[in-house]
């Protein structure tokens, strides 16, 4: 019998912005190619699965028929570039957003086999698709002017966000760009380096890291500074050995300082200090929130990023009704949510009418741990994962309401992150807690990050069964909740007691 071959395939979105028109085609893309799932990724991109090679020409030509692209968002080039997503209308965000876009571009691959590949009919040569979309080049270049012969030594990731909003997890990403602002001005940004979660578990070498602050940039001279990293992680990144190729590794081999020596010959002079400010604040821009312009946008939580329908809720039917009714802008969350954008103030409670009539949850009426809850896909569609994760994650979250219920801790902020691998897509080595797949059925366990995304937690226990996770966190809320000095935050006061403090508590509260 003939094999069937299917592929994944990702559209990036620089800061998750897409028109309605635009998520009404991946959404038919999904009925029509894909498995009917569509799925908004950790990045603020998009996923369809279950596509056919033989249709994987017809699924590319569409999306950057409709001004999309797959360019550049898979493979060792920068990735799709994050960018808080918030709609409000004031220049700190629309400039970020711009940024975003142009970095998108800046570093976009010249190549012309893009368009050869995918937007070509190979029998005669004519091109088949405008291509063109945001972000992409169709004009093509014999040499890479940035790249050059090799591209990277592995994948590049990029993020941009805000000292009071760190909603795009800057310092889990190989760059990130930290706008400083006054009132609704950007004064510049502090540039981290070296961040990221990819983590080899038989190979000793490798580890996540958060970044480290390298220097500030002006707003003016911002993506020069990001050339200048890009390219010394081109030039010194390893390319003998993929597992440790990332930027971090050069970074924790160098030192921070020797890096920035080399970012500031790159650049041509020597750059200034970060500015003191860090990041102290996250907002996941759920629920009914005003823009500034007389309209609203709406945060609606899509839980592990599915866009699925299921015979409880029609999810896909809501949005696409919503999309059509509307009209509204769409936004991408880090958080793998949705935001509907310029809603008029009478059409809000059509709006929650729509999603009440098909069964969806609206966010105010999701719990405190789902909302901050994600997981990775996992199994069956990842060929690296070696355990469950999105499928695994929402029946543990039942569980976790109803414990959480009982001790008083439901509306208590903290993430928890699960991933079916330690390559740690889900961002699961920052979080509050995160679960990170280990062997078939068995999760470590991490706890002591927090939802600001600036520290790494440490592994609680190994070897977690899934069906104990709930069990061996109960005695961890327990404490929390009897020892826990003033506001501290679930993450802080793991962070202080440290793990052998709370295995002792654990220890004692099981016995008893
Ligand atoms: Fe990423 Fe591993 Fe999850 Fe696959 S299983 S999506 S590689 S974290």
């Amino acid at each position: 019998k003939k094999k069937s071959f299917i592929f994944m395939v990702r559209t990036r979105i620089p800061g998750g912005k897409l028109t309605s028109q635009q998520l009404l085609e991946e959404l038919d893309l999904c009925d029509q190619l894909g498995n009917t799932t569509l799925r908004i990724t950790t990045r603020q991109a998009l996923q369809l699965h279950g596509i056919l090679k033989s249709n994987l020409k017809e699924t590319i030509k569409r999306i950057n028929d409709c001004q999309l692209s797959t360019l550049a968002a898979c493979g060792d080039v920068n990735r799709n570039v994050m960018c808080c997503p918030a709609p409000y209308a004031k220049n700190i965000y629309r400039e970020t957003q711009a940024l975003a876009d142009q970095i998108a571009l800046h570093f976009a691959p010249r190549t012309k086999a893009y368009h050869e590949t995918w937007l070509t009919d190979t029998s005669t040569g004519e091109k088949i698709a405008a291509g063109g979309a945001a972000g992409q080049a169709d004009d093509g270049f014999d040499v890479e002017p940035i790249y050059g012969k090799h591209y990277m030594p592995r994948k590049f990731k990029m993020a941009i966000g805000f000292d009071f909003d760190n909603c795009v997890d800057l310092y889990a990403n190989d760059l990130g760009l930290m706008a400083i602002t006054d009132g609704d001005k950007i004064v510049g940004y502090n540039v981290l380096v070296g961040g990221g979660f990819g983590v080899t578990p038989s190979a000793k070498k490798t580890f996540p890291a958060v970044a480290k602050k390298l220097c500030f940039a002006t707003p003016e001279n911002v993506v020069a500074v990001v050339e200048a990293v890009f390219k010394v992680q081109r030039d010194f990144g390893n390319r003998e050995d993929r597992k440790v190729a990332r930027l971090k590794y050069v970074v924790a081999n160098w030192g921070i300082e020797k890096f920035k020596a080399k970012v500031d010959e790159y650049y041509g002079s020597v750059l200034p200090e970060p500015h003191p400010t860090d990041v102290h604040g996250f907002n996941d821009h759920m629920g009914w929130d005003e823009q500034g312009d007389g309209n609203w946008f709406y945060g609606l939580n899509v839980e592990n990023g599915r866009i699925k329908d299921t015979a409880e809720m029609q999810l896909k039917t809501a949005i696409r009704e919503i999309l059509t009714t509307y009209n509204p802008g769409v936004r991408l969350t880090s958080h793998q949510s949705i935001l509907f954008t310029d809603i008029k103030p009478a059409d809000r409670a059509g709006l929650e009418a729509i999603l009440k009539k098909y069964g969806v949850k609206l966010t105010e009426e999701v719990s405190a741990v789902r909302r901050w809850s994600m997981a990775c896909v996992a199994w069956p569609t990842c060929g690296l994962s070696i355990t469950e994760s999105e499928r695994a994650l929402p029946g543990m979250i039942d569980q976790l309401e109803v414990e959480l219920a009982k001790l008083g801790l439901s509306s208590e902020k903290f993430t928890v992150r699960m991933t079916g691998c330690p390559n740690g897509c889900a961002r699961p080595y920052n979080s509050d807690i995160g679960l990170v797949g280990r062997a078939r059925g068995q999760y470590s366990m991490f706890l002591g990050g927090r939802l600001l995304g600036d520290r790494l937690n440490y592994l609680y226990k190994d070897y977690v069964p899934a069906e104990e996770v709930v069990s061996t966190l109960v005695p961890v809320f327990t404490y929390f909740k009897q020892s826990r000095q003033n506001g501290e935050t679930l993450g802080d006061f793991c962070h202080r007691v440290g793990q052998a403090d709370l295995a002792a508590f654990a220890e004692k509260f099981t016995a008893a």
